[in-house]
């Protein structure tokens, strides 16, 4: 008989109710929408498509779940297991090959990252759109968010950060962060104890990025403020809402 893929992957509850509180007050999903849940590979996301499907399987709220997995390494990566793992989770899988470090290196890119991101949003956003998403779902923690502030602040001189309900008028698409409210290092230890098929990043400018720094920037000030992360998660609920949402909506 087939076994239950929560029997298989029992998420742990404290998760889950992170996971559902940042849904709740973000009035994150609704009836009958189409969500895309953007796969890397990694830990992050895989836990997140992981959340979704318990969260489907349970929840009153009638939505439906697919995935998309964009494979950045030019034949080096190997997505059977997670293949396998999507098919568990009854989430349909699309694969999309991309050589964005191949685009990075002729360009010599002085902002990988920033770029990488800007082509990894219209590969999803485009995929949405063909397969009639109305939602994208990305792994973002509550890390992302705190590293994502202070990297706009040193280098941009800006402040701003990514919201965790976002509408983008352009697309008509709304973006949700489900573990806004999780910390990176719990999102580590499930994957491992769930020994989810994690794919490591073959990026080459991972070790040398603006965001490796300030992660460690990060580390160093919490020994001082424990709490900077929370806060700083806390602080988003306080923003302006984004500018691009139409009055109301975020509340609808
Ligand atoms: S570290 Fe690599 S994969 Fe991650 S955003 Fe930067 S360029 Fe892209």
């Amino acid at each position: 008989m087939k076994q239950d893929f929560e029997e298989l992957y029992p998420l742990s509850k404290k998760l889950s109710r992170f996971t559902g509180e940042a849904i709740r007050d973000y009035n994150m999903i609704r009836p009958d929408d189409s969500i895309l849940i953007g796969l890397s590979g990694g830990k992050d996301s895989l836990l997140l498509a992981l959340a979704l499907a318990i969260l489907k399987k349970r929840s009153p709220v009638r939505f439906s779940l697919r995935a998309c997995l964009i494979d950045q390494s030019n034949g080096a990566m190997e997505p059977e297991r997670l293949a396998e793992y999507m098919a568990a989770l009854g989430i349909p899988l699309t694969i999309v090959k991309h050589p964005t470090y191949q685009i990075m290196k002729e360009r010599e890119e002085r902002s990988p990252c920033s770029l990488c991101a800007n082509m990894r949003r219209g590969i999803l956003a485009n995929q949405a759109k063909e397969l009639a998403c109305g939602v994208i779902a990305l792994g973002h923690h509550k890390d992302d968010a705190a590293e994502t502030v202070l990297m706009n602040l040193f280098y941009g001189g800006r402040f701003k950060c990514f919201h965790p309900h976002l509408y983008m008028s352009r697309t008509r698409m709304r973006v949700i962060r489900p573990f806004v409210y999780i910390e990176e290092r719990q999102i580590r230890l499930e994957a491992e104890r769930l020994s989810l098929p994690v794919i490591s990043s073959c990026c080459p400018y991972g070790d040398k990025s603006k965001r490796k720094s300030t992660k460690e920037i990060v580390a160093a000030l919490e020994r001082e403020m424990p709490e900077l992360k929370s806060n700083i998660v806390h602080a988003l609920r306080h923003l302006k809402e984004n500018e691009s949402w139409p009055a109301g909506m975020l509340n609808e």
